[in-house]
């Protein structure tokens, strides 16, 4: 008989049809099979003892290991073969039923239709039997080969009958004739059959030769029993090695520590037939906090969280105890009975990891697969032998995490480093869309200073506060890291111009606010270069190099927030060409000078010419002296520049003499030339060689230039006064200086600036500055010259303020020397009595009154 393989699970009502027909034909055979032979106690004894047997046949069944598949058989042919031979057919049929029926309630746990279509088929199949036994003549006989062979062929016929009509339901349940199904039912029965039948049919032959030979035989019934049930026991320990052994074949070192986690709750879950598995890990940190993963019929979870809730009892205590915990369904314990309550679950397993030294967390199952089993003791062992793994997978996940975690994170703040950085803008850029983003760099202002006075320890703290109010600060999709020293990058996905501005003022602000480290009050201050993708570049080392540069801009104009500035790059193609051949350019004479021209505003006669050079390229064409001089500073060609500038202007300044013209002329100088001293020596030279009238010389200056390092610009200054050179300063009003040195200085002229003058003839503001300016000048004795005049009004006005010269567009653009010297004979013409007359020119646009 077979008991494993009927895939019965819905019933469907067909099967209650077919309970209905067996249970009626089982019926009508009983009707007509013989009287009972024995009567009385020994009726009963039978019975009971027979019953049993079908009981022990039916509920333990053995398993019996195929090739692919464990095939489950009952002995029940035993007891019914010795049942036909020494009992009454209706009390065969009689114990089968109550046998079977008390196997597969107590054993099996069926449900009602499985129950009732295996009860009927039960009865049916033993009535079937016990007809086809009566009905062979020898049956009577008590002969092996009469009784005997008449027994078999009964229970043959009623083995057939049943796997036809399993067969039969399986068809009806699945919808179709599955061949393979049937051929296992019909091997498996008679590979059980026979030697069951011939069992019987050994026992039968004894007990006819001696009835004493029943009490060996129970003997080595229970002898057998015993040794089935150790070989049982060892089998399902093999099988269980056998899914640990899978398990672990099955993990994959590869995947990352995420992934593999899930795959092994997976694993988990299936070898312990549960419904989910989940891992509950401790911080390392003692802090109590736990981090679950689960895969359950809710998919795939994942969670953070504080120490785990109370309710959560178990959990803690296995973590704690170290032993497992098993919530067998049903659990009579009130506290075990609302765990699961609470955790909606019908049974648990709660076993330790343990990692090394520790307790690293628990794994759990819950929800055995099944309707009516539920966690063991020997699940509790399986499940403890695969937490084992579970733990090194996890431990060793958890190593490959941090070194991940310490190869891209800073160690000293744990923000991300300049490799993270990186690979995040690049994804960034790649990114399909082309949204905008903001590349910044923060640099701390003398954070050099803090570790010269207050040592690293100090300065570790600092770079430690500063890098968490950054990432307080920054929006939580930016990458916030440290490049290294004293240097931060925020990356800002989806930030335009704009946005980018606003995101560094409030990074900016909150560096800035004071703190207070180790009892040391600081007050720190940063720069911030901002460049932003498409605008400034889309690759992500010219993005974080332009906004290195805008920072060093913002840190030279102490402007705490740059962008990056294309003018400004000294790295653009045409100023790297350009910032090379400076020095060539003057030597090839590629460079010339152009003069314009400064009248007196008393007499509007033409007292001087300031020399401006230009520079003709043969690529570029007319390029801004605003352009190459800052590069030339840069390259230091500045020097040969202004050697140049200075000869060409004196050698210009000795032909005009020569012509007749007494005119000064001004020559623009750097701060570079002010901290040479060989400067010095030059202009004297000059000077000498053209027996020049030093005060005919004119140098300006910036006050930036003075002023950015006056401890070595004012002996120079102070040398070049003695030669009798006159000093003016140029631009003034724009930098920062305080009017204070003005006095130190050996300068005799000072240079309005033209953002001033522009706007005099309308701005009062401007006026007052003038008048200012002015004001100044003239208690320090100086003179005064407006730059920058394009109008008539704006000279009414200088006139009326008190300045002393003029120069602008409105007298002249610097002109090359030739054209000068044709401008400066119209002017002359119209406006003093010239050194030498040679022309008779006007020049109506300029009419001063004095
Ligand atoms: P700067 O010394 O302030 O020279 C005056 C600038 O103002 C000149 O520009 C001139 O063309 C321009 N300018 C003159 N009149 C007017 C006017 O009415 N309106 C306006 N808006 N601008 C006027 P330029 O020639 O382009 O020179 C620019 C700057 O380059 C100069 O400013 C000077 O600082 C520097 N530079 C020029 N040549 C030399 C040089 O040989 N050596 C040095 N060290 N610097 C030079
Ligand atoms: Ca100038
Ligand atoms: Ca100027």
């Amino acid at each position: 008989m077979t008991g494993a393989t009927s895939p019965l699970r819905s019933a469907a009502s067909r099967v209650w049809w077919m309970v209905a027909v067996l249970s009626l034909a089982a019926l009508a055979m009983l009707g007509r099979l013989p009287a009972p032979r024995v009567d009385g106690p020994w009726a009963a004894v039978a019975a009971v003892t027979l019953a049993l047997g079908f009981y022990l046949a039916d509920a333990y069944p053995l398993h019996i290991e195929g090739r692919i598949d464990t095939f489950t058989v009952s002995v029940s042919e035993l007891p019914f073969v010795l049942g036909l031979l020494f009992c009454p057919p209706d009390l065969v049929v009689a114990a089968r039923c109550a046998g079977g029926a008390a196997a597969l309630v107590i054993k099996r746990h069926q449900r009602i239709d499985k129950l009732a279509f295996n009860l009927a088929l039960q009865v049916f199949d033993t009535a079937l039997g016990a007809t086809v036994f009566v009905a062979i003549p020898s049956a009577g006989s008590k002969t092996l080969l009469g009784a005997g062979s008449a027994a078999a062929v009964g229970v043959l016929a009623s083995s057939i009958v049943a796997m036809l009509a399993v067969s039969l339901v399986i068809r009806i349940h699945s919808g179709r004739w599955d061949a393979t199904m049937t051929h296992n039912v019909v091997e498996m029965n008679l590979l059980s059959l026979v030697p069951n039948v011939c069992a019987a049919l050994l026992i039968a032959e004894a007990i006819w030769q001696s009835h004493l030979v029943v009490l060996p035989a129970i003997v080595v019934g229970v002898a057998m029993a015993a040794a089935y049930h150790s070989y049982i026991d060892l089998h399902r320990r093999h099988d269980n090695l056998r899914m640990v052994h899978e398990f672990v074949r099955s993990v994959d070192g590869s995947a990352t520590s995420e992934s593999r986690i899930r795959h092994l709750l997976e694993r988990t879950r299936d070898v312990l037939r549960s419904g989910s598995a989940e891992v509950v890990l401790l911080a390392e940190d003692g802090s109590g906090s736990v981090s679950r993963r689960r895969v359950g019929a809710d998919g795939w979870l994942q969670s953070e969280s504080a120490p785990s809730p109370a309710d959560d009892w178990p959990i803690t205590m296995v973590a704690s105890t170290a032993k497992p915990f098993l919530a067998a369904r049903g659990s009579k314990d009130p506290s075990v009975a609302s765990f699961l309550a609470w955790r909606g679950w019908r049974d648990c397993l709660v076993v330790p990891m343990l990692g090394e030294g520790r307790t690293m967390g628990v794994l759990v199952v819950a929800d055995r697969n099944s309707d009516v089993t539920t966690f063991t003791d020997e699940d509790a062992r399986l499940l403890t032998t695969v937490a084992a793994q579970v733990s090194s997978v996890v431990e060793n996940g958890q190593l490959v995490d941090r070194l991940t975690h310490d190869s891209s994170h800073d160690a000293l703040t744990g923000l991300a480093n300049r490799t993270t950085y990186q690979d995040r803008l690049a994804a960034a850029l790649a990114m399909p869309g082309g949204e905008p983003l903001a590349v910044l760099l923060m640099d701390l202002d003398r954070f050099k200073e803090v570790n010269d006075t207050l040592g690293h320890h100090h300065g570790d703290l600092l770079i430690r506060e500063v890098a968490g109010r950054l990432r307080d600060a920054a929006p939580s999709a930016a990458t916030v890291a440290r490049l290294g020293g004293d240097e931060f990058a925020i990356l800002l996905p989806g930030t335009d111009h704009d946005a980018a501005r606003t995101a560094a003022q409030r990074m900016w602000d909150a560096v800035a606010r004071p703190c207070s480290l180790d009892g040391v009050d600081l007050d720190v201050e940063a720069s911030i270069g901002i460049a932003v993708a498409p605008e400034h570049g889309d690759d992500g080392a010219a993005l974080l190099k332009r906004a290195d540069m805008a920072m060093y801009a913002a840190k030279r104009a102490h402007a705490r927030i740059e962008f990056y500035d294309a003018d400004r790059d000294e790295y653009s193609p045409r100023r790297l060409a350009l910032a090379g051949h400076v020095r060539a350019a003057v030597e090839n004479g590629e460079m010339q000078l152009h003069y314009q021209p400064q009248i007196d505003v008393r007499t509007g006669a033409l007292v001087a010419v300031e020399a401006l050079s230009r520079w003709n390229h043969p690529e570029y064409g007319n390029v801004a002296p605003d352009e190459f001089i800052s590069l030339a500073e840069q390259s230091g060609a500045i020097t040969t520049l202004t050697h140049w500038a200075l000869e060409s202007a004196v050698l210009q300044l000795a032909k005009w003499r020569e012509a007749g013209y007494e005119i000064e002329v001004a020559v623009n100088v750097s701060m570079r030339n002010l901290i040479d001293s060989a400067m010095c020596s030059h202009v004297e030279e000059l000077v000498r060689s053209h027996q020049l009238n030093p005060g005919g010389l004119i140098l300006e200056v910036t006050e930036s230039q003075v002023m950015a390092d006056p401890e070595r610009t004012l002996p120079i200054l102070n040398r070049l006064a003695a030669l009798g050179v006159t000093l003016s300063i140029d631009d003034f009003g724009t930098g920062y200086s305080s009017l204070g040195y003005l006095k130190q200085l050996p300068v005799t002229e000072i240079k309005i600036d033209r953002s001033f003058i522009a706007g005099i003839a309308e701005d009062q503001q401007d006026v007052a500055i003038v008048r200012a300016i002015v004001e100044l000048a003239r208690s320090l004795g100086m003179r005064i010259v407006a730059e920058g005049v394009e109008n008539q009004p704006t000279v009414a006005r200088l006139t009326a303020l008190g300045c002393d010269r003029l120069q602008g567009y409105l007298l002249s653009a610097p002109l090359p020397a030739d054209e000068l010297t044709a401008w400066i004979d119209d002017h002359q013409a119209e406006h003093a009595p010239p050194p030498r007359l040679v022309g008779s020119r006007h020049l109506a646009a300029v009419s001063v009154h004095s």
